[in-house]
């Protein structure tokens, strides 16, 4: 049965301006919910509230705010069955995907429960005689928080519970294909005893309410998570009025496999990485760099193991891959398959539309050979669509992994200390894995990259503080 969903404004549910409605990717005769389409003025009245709030909440003690996320974090991992099975059906990840991403976002707010009380300063004497310098972390003020569908729980927990955590209050914008995900995020988060106005959800289109956001002089920081082409935008509105902000866009995550790699772990963090949650991770790796002494049976090796994978709805048992999120992404990856295919790409594997028990986007991974200049290998697909390149030795192997605009992660499998070493040095990238997916990352350290993936301080982590607090500088003359 579809959920009806509210916006949550000033402590209390609101109906939008229009009605919209999510649907279940694996079957798209089910609708997941009907939800308040917020416009900018609705918007406002959010902010507004959030800016009311902010003075207050920043004055309030850690304990309070630890134990409102503790309770937060304890409900969602409590309910991490029911909210993985509500994910799934509304994103499209197979179902333990969806639990384990239910757990996480229970566990970010349990982590930042105990960061609110570990917000520590810095005492020092001054150069002067006679004077004492303390310096201390302060709450930013009222974040906007804009969020992308892929991560529909994780991704608003990890930045919504930092933000609490330090003094903030927070608008929360989710995208427009998971707002059920947001409300069950939201429900939780209402009842947690936060003063009105220090949580808000304002569900609505990003040209509306995500811009009224970015546009507000009351909104002090915008942390954003989403495309390139949207980051961009906010980063510019952003630099206009002096706001604080945070980006973190996409990614073409190399893989690299070195001659002396086992192979069967390489293709096992190739499927991985490259294909399951649908590839749609901005940690997800679609480049494959192989060393050419190994390349060939590699290649066989991820064929077999690729055409094995299952494809099907996302809350059938023995499931790999669940559906492409919506039908816009799916045409994204079925142009991306013929822009591989008239540049010269040698299909290796999949990419086929697959008819399954239910009406929904499903479409086998696809895997080819490419070469550096293709724009297979250059431009973020955001689907189940991977290319391997074949390099000469590891300098060229490092070369071409760092041969990319963006810079999210890079991950290297390798039997050799040496090696991999030398690749965490090399990789232009904010986060390196070795004998790893690329994608699979810890809740409890920080997360983003370099180049144009992210812009602005890191997520995650105790290193959450350095956007969400200013830091003051204070001189006592004792
Ligand atoms: P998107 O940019 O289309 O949307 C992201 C959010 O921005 C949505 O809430 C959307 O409504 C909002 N938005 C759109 N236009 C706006 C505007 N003008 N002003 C303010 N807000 C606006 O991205 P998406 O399709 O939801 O997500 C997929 C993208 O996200 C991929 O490129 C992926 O790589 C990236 N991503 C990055 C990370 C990371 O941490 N680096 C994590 C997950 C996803």
């Amino acid at each position: 049965m579809a959920q009806s969903c509210k916006n949550y404004i000033n402590g209390r549910w609101e109906t939008g301006v229009t009605t919209g409605i999510s649907s279940n990717p694996s079957d798209l005769d089910e609708v997941v919910a009907e939800y308040a389409r917020a416009d900018g003025n609705q918007a406002e009245v959010a902010i507004r509230a959030a800016a009311d709030a902010a003075p207050a909440w920043g004055l309030s003690t850690p304990q309070r705010r630890a134990d409102a996320l503790d309770q937060i974090g304890s409900e969602i991992l409590a309910r991490k069955d029911e909210l993985g099975q509500l994910l799934a059906r509304e994103e499209g990840k197979t179902l333990p995907e969806a639990i384990g991403e239910a757990a996480r976002a229970g566990n970010i707010f349990k982590f930042f429960a105990g960061e609110a009380l570990r917000a520590a300063g810095e005492h020092l004497p001054s150069v002067r005689p006679g004077v004492e310098v303390d310096i201390t972390r302060e709450p930013v003020g009222v974040v906007g928080i804009i969020a992308p569908w892929n991560f529909p729980l994780a991704i608003p927990a990890w930045k919504i519970a930092p933000a609490l955590a330090y003094g903030n209050s927070v608008v929360f914008k989710p995208a427009e294909l998971v707002p059920a995900c947001a409300a069950a995020l939201a429900e939780i988060i209402s009842r947690a005893g936060l003063p009105a106005g220090v949580f808000n959800l304002v569900m609505g289109s990003g040209r509306q309410v995500g811009q009224a956001m970015v546009d507000s002089p009351l909104v002090d920081a915008i942390s954003f998570t989403g495309s390139v082409g949207t980051g961009e935008q906010i980063l510019k509105a952003t630099a206009a009025r002096r706001a604080k902000v945070q980006l973190e866009m996409g990614g073409k995550n190399p893989l690299v496999v070195l001659a002396d790699a086992d192979l069967d772990q390489a293709v096992e963090c190739a499927v991985q990485g490259s294909f399951f949650s649908t590839g749609q991770r901005c940690t997800a790796s679609s480049r494959i760099i192989v060393d050419a002494t190994v390349h060939d049976r590699f290649v066989t090796k991820l064929r077999q193991r690729t055409l094995a994978l299952k494809v099907g709805h996302a809350m059938e048992r023995g499931i790999d891959i669940g559906p492409v999120v919506d039908r816009a992404q799916l045409d994204t990856n079925l142009s991306y398959l013929e822009i591989a295919r008239s540049e010269g790409a040698e299909h290796v594997a999949g990419g086929e539309l697959l008819e399954r028990a239910t009406r929904g986007h499903f479409m086998a991974p696809a895997l080819f050979l490419a070469q550096p200049q293709h724009r297979i290998a250059r431009e973020e697909v955001f689907g189940p669509v991977a290319c391997v390149l074949k390099a000469d030795g590891f300098d060229h192997a490092v070369a071409l992994a760092n041969d990319t605009p963006f810079g999210l992660c890079a991950g290297v499998v390798t039997q050799s200390l040496k090696l991999s070493t030398q690749f965490k040095r090399q990789a232009k990238v904010g986060m390196v894995m070795v004998n790893l997916p690329t994608a699979g990352v810890d809740y409890h350290v920080p997360f983003g990259g370099r180049k144009g993936s992210s812009h602005g301080p890191r997520e995650q982590g105790r290193y959450a503080a350095e956007f969400y607090t200013t830091v003051k500088t204070a001189y006592t003359l004792a």
